[in-house]
């Protein structure tokens, strides 16, 4: 199947097209890609709002919330006529009116063990935009198992974390934080507090990684480094991280559970 780009698509795209290293096929191959991303919250926010200007073809959206006041700070796909809806049915009208070319799923559910291999099966990148660490090492572990590429963050106060993991080719959320800190060890957003703008930064740099993956500008992703941003200062640092042979999503005894699986 060839597909082919409308007057109104090679329009409404032109910007990006018009970008030597992106190109018609790029955007052939954007529009026929499927992307998840995990939280309608402060950094699913903007990755699915670009991941829908840009034309991704399918964008998935699970979250289990409702908008409450406290979110709109940061939430921008929500607006105070949301407050008391279901996240996701707020996100879908809001990138639905941005981009009717593109298709939209939407889950009103949290992600879990039970359903997170399902869900993803059906998609070729995710963005985790979760909000706490048991579905960090949920959408890693499953990411890993299933080979399906992804992009982690983290964000707190004034500063922002972000990786990009390609199961079998580079190091997983796994290889670097072991394991979820204990309860109390480090505070979430809700907890500690968060500014939005933080959260815009990096859920911008979670789409970018997403529809370089996608539309196959994927020669130097995010991959074997976690960036940090902290605003306080104005510095972005990247650090350098390595494949643990010994971890439990992807090293060596991991691989060989897999495949005795398989
Ligand atoms: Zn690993």
């Amino acid at each position: 199947m060839t597909t082919r780009l409308s007057q109104d698509e090679i329009e409404r795209y032109s910007r990006q097209i018009m970008i030597p290293d992106f190109g018609g096929k790029s955007q052939i191959r954007l529009s026929e890609s499927k992307a998840l991303v995990i939280g309608a919250g402060g950094l699913g926010s903007p990755a699915a709002f670009y991941l829908a200007a840009a034309g991704v073809g399918l964008l998935g959206l699970i979250d289990g919330d409702r908008v409450e006041l406290s979110n709109l700070q940061r939430q921008i796909l929500h607006t105070t006529q949301d407050i008391g809806r279901e996240k996701v049915a707020s996100a879908k009208e809001k990138l639905a009116g941005l981009n009717p070319e593109i298709a939209i799923k939407i889950y009103p559910t949290r992600l879990q063990p039970e359903n997170a291999p399902e869900i993803f099966a059906a998609y070729d990148f995710i963005v985790d935009g979760s909000d706490n660490f048991d579905t960090k090492f949920l959408v890693n572990d499953t990411a890993v198992s299933l080979g399906k590429a992804f992009s982690h963050a983290g964000i707190v106060r004034l500063h922002g974390q972000t990786m990009t993991v390609v199961p079998r080719k580079s190091a997983c959320y796994r290889c670097v934080f072991q394991e979820p800190p204990g309860p109390g060890e480090l505070m979430n957003c809700q907890q500690a507090g968060i500014l939005g703008a933080v959260a815009g930064v990096i859920g911008a740099i979670q789409a970018t990684e997403a529809i370089k993956y996608l539309s196959g500008m994927d020669e130097e992703l995010l991959t074997d480094r976690v960036l940090t941003y902290d605003a306080k200062t104005m510095n972005f640092r990247t650090i350098e991280i390595r494949k643990n042979p010994a971890c439990a999503a992807c090293g060596e005894k991991a691989e060989r559970r897999s495949h005795e699986l398989r």
